[in-house]
């Protein structure tokens, strides 16, 4: 049986459905044809140029990303602009892009479910819950009483990055609020939940301040390394859906901090 880019979607959607995502995110099929024919997908983070070369030289043509490759209204396709030029390489080679953002971030098995599970979070719930679902971003459980300092090197262990830690290193951690990608608007949602420790990325001084106020310690592990877990499990549910029959190459790429 021949795979098209439709019944991709179908399965992606299946696992992050579209209504999920925020009213301000852009989500689903971004370029290309339902009807084309897929042979092979390339997983990323971002869609760069990198990841455009490694598809076409793998022999990929559908690209599904965490990050939309259009998010905000084009002015214009310039091929002199990084932008321009990367979605002129999209359609030169007959590319499609499918994206699976927030609602992917919010999905039952999604990205924050895999950050609990990757850190053995045990009795866990959802950190900030759609309707009081199942659904919704961020996660909180409990861990067996480790020193907040081990703790952060666990995660840099983990996840290959290095930790930004606010808070005292001796103390111990219990419970443990995560959340993928930018969480420092979550500080105060972790605290009210009982959270000894918000392990996120993208933290800001602001954030930061206000975690210590609160009696939060924070692990700021990057956004990078709280997504690219991404790329991991989207390739391991694919195939689970279709065998062999469709290959999947996996693009790690880089975090664009040189020591994050
Ligand atoms: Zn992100």
């Amino acid at each position: 049986m021949k795979y098209q880019v439709r019944d991709v979607c179908r399965i992606m959607e299946e696992l992050a459905p579209l209504e999920l995502a925020f009213e301000w995110d852009n989500v689903g099929l971004q370029i290309g044809d339902p009807d084309q024919e897929v042979s092979g997908v390339l997983l990323t983070l971002s869609v760069t140029i990198e990841s455009v070369q490694k598809a076409i030289a793998g022999g990929a043509d559908l690209i599904i990303a965490h990050h939309p490759v259009i998010f905000k209204p084009l002015p214009h396709i310039r091929t002199d602009t990084p932008e321009g030029s990367l979605l002129t390489a999209i359609l030169k080679h007959d590319l499609a892009v499918y994206v699976a953002h927030t609602n992917l971030d919010q999905a039952e098995q999604g990205l924050n479910q895999w950050l609990a599970r990757d850190l053995g979070l045990r009795e866990q719930r959802v950190l900030a819950p759609v309707d009081n679902g199942t659904v919704g971003l961020g996660r909180i459980g409990t861990v067996a009483p480790v020193k907040l300092r081990t703790f952060a090197q666990q995660i840099e262990d983990l996840w290959n990055c290095s930790v930004r830690l606010v808070g005292d290193p001796e103390q111990e951690i219990t419970t443990v609020a995560v959340l993928g990608g930018s969480g420092g608007d979550f500080v105060q949602k972790a605290r009210e939940s009982g959270a000894d420790v918000l392990v996120t990325g993208d933290v800001s001084y602001h954030d930061a301040m206000d975690a210590r106020s609160l009696g939060l310690a924070v692990l700021d592990a990057g956004h990078f390394a709280t997504e690219q877990i991404v790329v991991k499990e989207l390739g391991r549910y694919l195939a689970e859906r279709w065998g062999d029959r469709i290959r999947i190459l996996e693009d790690h790429g880089a975090s664009p901090f040189a020591s994050e």
